[in-house]
């Protein structure tokens, strides 16, 4: 079989970009390790930056984002017993982030590449970039006991952190930078009324805490917990009671609890691979690079990684023009070194750390009294939390 783009990974970051290409008249492959109900099933990201909607609605994947999507202006940080809140929209000129559950945006892209007979290849094994360095690349695979071969033009890694694209690549022509955090959030998901309308990032001397939603009737909570924490040691009882206390009262009153329909513990890690490029083989999200969920950058940082290579391969077919992809690891990691920077910020401002002398803790405290006596530091934080500019 032959493409001219095969994608590695039917997560959002292959598929929007197999959608984006495809609407160009440009021919991908997706390679899909899982099948379409497993990659259904992972409750992931919901905070939708400016740019990834937009990103969606040039992918004409944006009517149900949009209808069903919610618009928040605005998030609270909960501290010291009270609740300030972040006024995105007055302290950004108008921008905003929209609440749409991963889920329900990767089924929507699933829909419209079979819409338009789109190839996802699921259950797709042992998945190998070959040639990557010469002309003709070409992928081998294996769905059941057929051994299959996808020749391509380029071949783009969307297959995640622990996707094999990375690992295909010489350790001597990628360097990593990596910290890990001795602690992981345990998030719950419910069909109750969020407690608020708008997020609640609190930061409580029991650890941190943040009430998020789906939907109008889905609840998605989360606690900090130590990282030796298993889901097995947290009845849906001991959260809430926990989540509880590390909220202020009026909000904890507030909560209306049920049953969890989902509950799973991420662990906390932040993760850059250079360059995002390895001859004809590009990297992309969560393939390069990862992110605490602090913050909300993962997917939208993934999203900015598909645009530039989106233009580059536009460039390329079009025109014949190049300069996009030989400068797209550069470009790509820039934006992506700035999401690192706002997601360790914002995991630093909120969490407790069991490392943390009495003076880093003082420090955490007027860091916090400064953000909420500064407008500059408050448009400094709003500006990275509607996602900087492309
Ligand atoms: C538990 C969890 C919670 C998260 N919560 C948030 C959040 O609240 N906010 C936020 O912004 N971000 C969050 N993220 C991050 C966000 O979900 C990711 O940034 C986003 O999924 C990146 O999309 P992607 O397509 O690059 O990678 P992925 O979504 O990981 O998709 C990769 C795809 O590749 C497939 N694959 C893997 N290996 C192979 C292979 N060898 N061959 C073929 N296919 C393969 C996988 O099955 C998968 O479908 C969370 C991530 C996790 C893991």
């Amino acid at each position: 079989m032959r493409t001219q783009v095969g994608i590695i990974g039917g997560g959002p970051s292959g598929l929007l970009l197999s959608q984006l290409l495809h609407l160009q008249g440009i021919e991908t492959v997706v390679l899909e390790k899982h099948t379409r109900e497993h990659v259904l099933g992972r409750i992931r990201a919901g905070v939708l930056e400016h740019g990834f909607a937009q990103l969606m609605r040039q992918a004409q994947v944006g009517e149900r984002m949009d209808r069903e999507g919610q618009i928040h202006e605005g998030f609270f940080i909960a501290h010291g017993g009270r609740q300030d809140r972040i006024d995105l929209r007055a302290l950004t000129g108008g921008k905003t982030v929209l609440v749409y559950g991963q889920t329900e945006l990767t089924r929507d892209l699933y829909e419209a590449r079979d819409r338009s007979g789109g190839k996802v290849i699921h259950r797709a094994q042992e998945v190998t970039p070959n040639d990557v360095n010469t002309a003709r690349p070409y992928l081998t695979y294996r769905v059941g006991n057929e051994v299959a071969r996808l020749d391509c033009d380029y071949i783009v890694g969307c297959d995640g952190y622990h996707g094999v694209s990375r690992q295909s690549i010489p350790q001597e022509r990628i360097k990593v930078f990596e910290r890990a955090y001795p602690f992981g959030w345990l998030g719950v998901l419910s069909r109750t009324k969020p407690v608020s309308p708008e997020l609640i990032y609190a930061t409580h001397e029991r650890g941190f805490a943040l009430c998020s939603m789906r939907s109008t009737t889905l609840s998605r909570y989360y606690i900090q917990v130590p990282e030796t924490d298993t889901v097995a040691d947290w009845s849906d009882e001991r959260f809430f009671e926990e989540l509880r206390a590390r909220l202020p009262p009026q909000v904890a009153q507030g909560m209306i609890v049920g049953p969890s329909i989902e509950k799973s513990i991420a662990p906390l890690r932040s993760f850059v691979a250079e360059p995002m490029r390895y001859g004809r083989l590009f990297l992309a999200g969560d393939a390069a690079h990862i992110v605490p969920p602090t913050g909300a950058r993962g997917l939208n940082t993934a999203g900015s990684d598909i645009h530039y290579l989106y233009h580059a391969l536009l460039d390329h077919y079009r025109s014949g023009d190049d300069e996009g992809l030989d400068s797209y690891s550069e470009h790509a990691l820039a934006r992506v070194w700035k999401g690192q920077r706002f997601s360790w910020w914002m995991t630093t401002l909120l969490h407790r750390f069991p490392e943390h002398s009495p003076y880093e803790q003082r420090l955490q405290q007027t860091e916090l009294d400064y953000l909420f006596s500064s407008q500059q530091a408050l448009g400094s934080l709003a500006e990275n939390y509607v996602g900087l500019p492309f």
